[in-house]
């Protein structure tokens, strides 16, 4: 070959090697740049005032909104819950007010006003207004950085003082007020209501009733105008800047022309409502035939103030998101050009400016954030006018039609584009690439890109609804009549089981099937490596074998697996769904729902890993509906109700503890739940009953079992995630005087904990024990009950002083109350917690016993959760207990197991699991579950 070939040839492979790297180093770059974009919404840097309200009535999601006392159900037309007592008021023929008193109204503005902002000044402010006969009220919203906007202040003027309530502090006690604004006897004075009636309802469930409207009352005299300012003007002589009505109301603290402002914006309402009433008096005397004719302008203005009353709010339900907004997008932009018929091209940009809309609301949604703040009118338009190729692109059309908007005054001051577009910037390039748009898709896809279960945004108390499966029903529903969302309900379905899967189910093997040799050879148990690990360091144990790991116990345990003649727990156990076998995810499910087992004598709350198993999601949802179908049988057959409702003094915190949520038939999402719950334990002990039924009631007042609550809680939880929850609560507990433990904290059936707590448990819990059996101390109960002194040695160790340091109690009866406190102090001290090569102190290796032993009742009542059934588990087991003794239990328990075969028809159980696995079992003489020990002790 010529040596000019060959450089040729040389020459043509490097030119293709450079430009192999140079598309290499773009696409990485490009990559890069999305993955960037793709991790970093502006929202986790960013928080706003209302990322603290932990009870949101009005969600960013497709639901409609619940009104206070309404039914969960989401055709059941909505009823006013008042509208008796606005009726009556509708009727009544007569009607006088009294808005000034002695009519010695101060008609100056004083400098003093009272700022509400804590929860004890709104109680004495609710106090003070219940004596009141009349009060002005005013609202201030914040919209821009809101999908709905709230209430951002709230202004009260009595006769003699003016309040403002600072109403995103108090976002979460406003139901405080409900009361008065709901009083018939109490009149309250509004200029334009409409729309404070409203918000006062999506913000709060704060109804009004008993309205006196001054714009009513102007429309009644015919006035030349309504405004407040003209009224200000006319009857008290002071101008007013109603620029500031558009300021940013979340600011804290309010500047003080902003206070002034909003502070007469209430102010004068009494004394501007006492001049229109005698106008409106006087009208009636100059035109009546008889005495009582005279009040017929009063009854009118008051008949139509309190109509604006019975309006209730609502969401907006659009066909499909962002649909109401193309469309006006669309024929606007037909107006502007005349009118002219479509051209070929406009389909195109039809698509695009419905795609960009759809993808606009499901933002905002997401975000929490305005339609504007997200993307303009004006900037969809130009979109998909030009259909940008590139990011820089898409970025320049859209600051370019933001500076060309005329009306500059809001909007000067917006980023453009907003940090919603910049941080995802991506999608766009979706939503231009693609020829075909599929509404469908796109809808999917910002869904999963930005709130699955790897999604780049907050799931928030405003957006977690989106995912969860009633509300994706709804939207599919609503979009498939005119939309081509053929399967959108499955997709819907995918996503939500995919988030569920993700998050919810085990995040490492339960079972490590380490073996457990008696020192004659025999096999002990299953368990896990700590615990192998925990007996090697401490030279208990002699290693046998590395893979499968194997060790041989160098003293005598107590009990043997044979001697209960079952099998079962020298079984090794897979790591699979025992329903059908489903091995990539599974989650822990409890066949005994714990609401029974907690109150179970200690000494029979044995065989927890044989009632503990592993399901996959979809077996774990047919046996917890199953459980739930089952427990409301007991209910009925016992004449135990499930749940007690009764309205509880908020002052008895006691008794509000047990009184519960209403039914529902259908399954509740978890990650609905998880909020509700999250909000629920946020506020721990001292959530008044009122409170909590409000917050109940936000939740659809639907039956939260406490099984749901666990998982919804903690499950699936990152150990990251996890900590900061226990890091919150932790606040809490401290903040609060008394400390109310939630029921069987540890008991997530389906959770996965951080690997460290929890994995060990199942199949090998209380088989050490088995193979020790060291006599304990007697402290331990107030030790692990009680004392806080102590914890830190508790919690050094805290898988093995749950398991492996259990050392005396008898075969498989370590309960769960043990393992209760354990986690508890690690939630309150979780600082200190988890030193994995923290050796315990031997008085922690004694101190185990009396945990099992002492009941572990933590002061305050603790077995009754806030959350949980309430005393319904207690009465079916006392109930129980009082008729068939411990024999009805272990039936109880065999029914329970047989619902569960029943519901699941599992083919995979561990060999030796047995529906009628029996609880009885002699005691050793340390046990702490011998009766006759525990007889002697309590005497
Ligand atoms: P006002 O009834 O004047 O106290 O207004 C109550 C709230 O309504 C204000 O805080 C604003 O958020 C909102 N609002 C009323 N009028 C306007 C307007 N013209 N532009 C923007 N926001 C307004
Ligand atoms: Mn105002
Ligand atoms: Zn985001």
């Amino acid at each position: 070959m010529e040596s000019k070939e060959k450089i040729r040839i040389a020459l043509t492979i490097a030119c293709f090697a450079a430009i192999s790297i140079l598309f290499t180093a773009r696409y990485r770059k490009h990559r890069k740049q999305r993955q960037q974009s793709q991790t970093t919404c502006y929202l986790k840097t960013e928080t706003k005032p209302q990322s603290a309200f932990k009870r949101v009535l009005a969600d960013n999601s497709y639901a409609p909104f619940r009104h206070l006392n309404s039914e969960n159900d989401e055709n059941s037309s909505v009823e006013h819950p008042y509208k008796a007592e606005i009726e009556a008021l509708l009727k009544r023929a007569r009607v006088e007010f009294d808005f000034v008193g002695d009519g010695n109204v101060d008609l100056k503005l004083s400098d003093s006003y009272v700022w509400i902002e804590t929860e004890s000044q709104l109680r004495e402010l609710a106090d003070l207004l219940s004596k009141e006969r009349v009060f002005g009220v005013d609202t201030e919203q914040h919209s821009l950085r809101s999908f709905l906007g709230f209430t951002a202040l709230i202004q009260i003027s009595t006769q003699t003082e003016d309040y403002l309530v600072d109403t995103i502090a108090l976002h979460d006690v406003m139901g405080i007020l409900r009361s008065v604004f709901a009083n018939p006897e109490i009149c309250k004075v509004f200029h334009g209501a409409d729309n404070d009636i409203l918000w006062l309802q999506r913000d709060f469930h704060i109804y009004v009733v008993n309205l006196f409207d001054t714009a009513k009352a102007c429309e009644v005299l015919l006035k030349p105008q309504k405004s407040l300012a003209y009224l200000l003007e006319t009857y008290c002589g002071v101008a007013t800047n109603k620029q500031l009505q558009r300021e940013d109301w979340r600011q804290r603290p309010l500047p003080v022309e902003m206070v002034q402002y909003s502070q007469m914006d209430a102010h004068y309402l009494l004394y501007i409502a006492h001049c229109l009433a005698s106008e409106l008096l006087q009208l009636g005397s100059e035109n009546s035939a008889s005495a009582d004719d005279k009040f017929r302008f009063v009854l009118e203005a008051s008949r139509r103030s309190n109509a604006i009353c019975l309006q209730l709010f609502s969401k907006e339900i659009e066909v499909s998101p962002g649909e109401s907004a193309a469309a006006s997008i669309i024929s606007r932009n037909l107006n502007d050009q005349g009118g002219l018929s479509l051209r070929p091209c406009d389909t195109q940009f039809q698509d695009l400016v419905r795609c960009l809309c759809m993808w606009r609301d499901l933002m905002a949604r997401i975000h929490d954030e305005s339609l504007r703040y997200v993307l303009s009118d004006h900037a969809i338009i130009a979109l998909a006018h030009k259909v940008p190729a590139s990011e820089t692109e898409i970025y320049d059309t859209i600051s370019q039609a933001d500076l060309n908007i005329d009306s500059p005054n809001i909007v000067s001051s917006l980023q453009s584009p907003s940090p919603v577009v910049c941080s995802h910037l991506e999608d766009f390039i979706y939503l231009f690439e693609d020829e075909v748009r599929n509404l469908e898709d796109i809808f999917q896809l910002i869904l999963q890109n930005h709130l699955g279960p790897s999604g780049s945004c907050p799931l928030s108390v405003y957006s977690y609804a989106l995912l969860s499966r009633t509300n994706l029903k709804l939207v599919n529903r609503l979009v498939s009549k005119q939309n081509g969302f053929r399967n959108a309900k499955q997709i819907g379905k995918k996503a939500s089981r995919q988030l569920f899967v993700q998050k919810f189910s085990c995040k490492s093997p339960v079972y490590h099937n380490c073996r457990i040799y008696a020192n004659d050879g025999r096999l002990l148990c299953y368990c896990d490596r700590r615990k192998l690990e925990w007996y090697l360091r401490r030279d208990l144990a002699k290693l046998l074998d590395e893979n499968p790991p194997a060790i041989m116990l160098l003293f005598e345990p107590k009990g043997r697996p044979e001697d209960e003649d079952n099998n079962f727990y020298i079984q090794s156990k897979k790591n699979i769904c025992v329903g059908c076998g489903e091995g990539n995810h599974y989650l822990r499910y409890r066949i005994i729902p714990s609401c029974y087992r907690v109150h179970f004598p200690e000494h029979m709350k044995s065989h927890r890993s044989h009632d503990i198993v592993l399901l996959c999601v979809d077996c774990h949802e047919i046996a917890h509906a199953a459980a739930e179908k089952y427990k409301r049988q007991v209910a009925a057959e016992l004449g135990i109700p499930l749940f007690v409702r009764k309205v509880v003094d908020s002052r008895q915190d006691e008794d509000a503890s047990e009184s519960s949520v209403s039914l529902e038939e259908a399954g509740v999402s978890p990650l609905q739940l998880r909020t509700a719950a999250m909000a629920l334990l946020r506020h721990g002990s001292k959530m008044p009953s009122q409170r909590r039924e409000e917050l109940m009631q936000y939740y659809g007042g639907r039956e939260i079992s406490e099984e749901d609550l666990e998982r919804a809680l903690l499950v699936g939880m990152s150990p990251n995630e996890r900590r900061r929850l226990l890091k919150k609560k932790e606040r809490a507990f401290k903040r609060s005087t008394r400390v109310i433990i939630p029921e069987e904290q540890e008991t997530h059936d389906g959770v996965a904990m951080s690997a460290t707590v929890d994995t060990s448990n199942l199949n090998d819990i209380g088989s050490l024990d088995a193979a020790t059996g060291k006599p304990c101390s007697k402290e331990a109960s107030e030790l692990l009950g009680t004392n806080d002194a102590d914890e830190s040695s508790l919690s050094s160790c805290p898988d093995l002083s749950i398991n492996g340091e259990i050392l005396s109690a008898d075969y498989k009866d370590i309960n769960f109350d043990s393992r209760r406190i354990s986690e508890i102090k690690h939630i309150s001290n979780f600082d200190t917690v988890v030193d994995e090569n923290g050796s315990p102190k031997p008085k922690t290796v004694n101190t185990v016993q009396s945990v099992s032993n002492g009941t572990i009742t933590p002061k305050h009542n603790s077995k009754l959760s806030l959350l949980g059934h309430g005393p319904h588990g207690k009465q079916v087991v006392d109930h129980l207990l009082n008729e068939f003794g411990e024999n009805g239990i272990r039936q109880f328990c065999q029914k329970w197991r047989q619902v569960f075969v029943e519901a699941i028809h599992p083919r995979f159980l561990p060999s030796g699991w047995d529906v009628n696995h029996s609880g009885r079992r002699d005691f050793g003489e340390f046990s702490v579950y011998n009766p006759a020990k525990k007889a002697s002790a309590n005497a």
